[in-house]
């Protein structure tokens, strides 16, 4: 298959292909996604086919208003906390988990008896659901397990001859994906942080529970509330390393095992201090950049085809912060150095 370029003002031609059961790569302010019309099955697995993603993994529904998820009948019933959450973060970076119908084919919603709503905030995105005049369901536009895409070269990358088109928003905004709550818990609970934050949540709804899968690892045998936090994911093909610990231990540690296979993802106080190769996130305590730019770095390292191993810092767990600690541990593995133990 021939995976055609679009350019920005082409969203009627991405529209038009989403119509009719194909398949495309679209920009949106968190990461690119790979959508397809959300209410038709075979469209939809093209779109596991295409990632490699588990079947098991169930994908967001993205709308185009508050108003599609009543006109489309995806929900049996609209949660009061989820008119409270659209009013304060909608179109935004947030995924509302609530009870689905039988419109949701059992591809999207891979056997749950829930479905993940977004309405996205960029122009391009909203444009093409508008047109397309459907829901599209779309997961991040990368091989599964591969960082995400936050350009349309990331999504060629990956999807090259996979898909029928790619649409150039150019780079994303938030960088990371969505904040994914359940309202269909007893408590509201992220399951994945992103681009709203946690704090951001309680100040409106109160009480919020942040699932253990969001920083702990998944312990043998326990089933994932969201089944994709228990996927080694996000990873580069190089070896991701966390370092825990102060500025000078984690400079220390990177320039006492300096080599020409090694980089260090850091921050760019750190530029001047390492003495290996660097790739950097932005200046430290910026979360809001190092979200902007995690993939993007995630993907340079590995078009430098001789690095093996990467060290980065643990990041931070406020604020966006906790959604870059929680792409990383999974880039790495869990696989977290404490410098103050060795
Ligand atoms: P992605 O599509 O790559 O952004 O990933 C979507 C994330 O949302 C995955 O971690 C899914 O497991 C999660 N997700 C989607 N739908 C549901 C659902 N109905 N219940 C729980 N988690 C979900
Ligand atoms: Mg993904």
């Amino acid at each position: 298959m021939k995976t055609k370029v679009l350019d920005k003002t082409q969203f009627e031609v991405a529209a038009d292909i989403l119509k009719h059961g194909g398949v495309v790569g679209i920009p949106t302010e968190t990461v690119y996604g790979l959508a397809a019309d959300a209410l038709n099955g075979k469209a939809v697995e093209k779109i596991f086919k295409a990632k490699g993603r588990p079947m098991d993994n169930p994908l967001i529904v993205h709308v185009a208003d508050f108003s599609d998820i009543e006109k489309f009948n995806l929900v049996s019933e609209v949660p009061e906390n989820a008119k409270i959450l659209a009013k304060a973060f909608w179109p935004g970076p947030l995924t509302i988990i609530m009870k689905r119908t039988d419109v949701i084919p059992p591809e999207v919603s891979a056997g749950l008896d829930t479905v993940a709503i977004r309405f996205p905030s960029h122009p391009i995105a909203q444009e093409i659901i508008r047109v397309a005049g459907t829901p599209l369901a779309a997961p991040s536009a990368n091989l599964s397990g591969s960082p995400s895409p936050t350009t349309a070269r990331h999504v060629l990358n990956d999807m090259d001859g996979k898909i029928d088109a790619v649409l150039d928003g150019g780079s994303c905004e938030v960088g990371v994906e969505s904040t994914v709550i359940t309202l269909a818990a007893d408590v509201p609970r992220v399951l994945r942080p992103g681009g709203i934050t946690v704090e951001e949540l309680r100040d409106v709804l109160g009480e919020v529970e942040v699932d253990d899968a969001v920083i702990h690892q998944l312990a043998e045998g326990v089933t994932a509330a969201s089944p994709g936090m228990k996927y080694k994911h996000y990873a580069p093909k190089a070896n991701v390393l966390l370092l825990k610990g102060s500025d000078d231990a984690y400079i220390s540690y990177v320039n006492s095992h300096s080599d020409d296979d090694v980089c260090a993802l850091c921050c760019d106080e750190d530029l001047l201090l390492l003495k290996t190769k660097t790739v950097s996130l932005g200046r430290r305590n910026d979360y809001l950049t190092h979200a902007r730019h995690l993939f993007d770095c995630l993907r340079r390292i590995d078009e430098n085809k001789t690095i093996r191993t990467v060290y980065s810092r643990l990041p931070d767990v406020e604020g966006v912060g906790l959604a870059v600690y929680n792409r990383l541990i999974r880039a790495a593995g869990f696989e977290v150095i404490d410098l103050e133990k060795i």
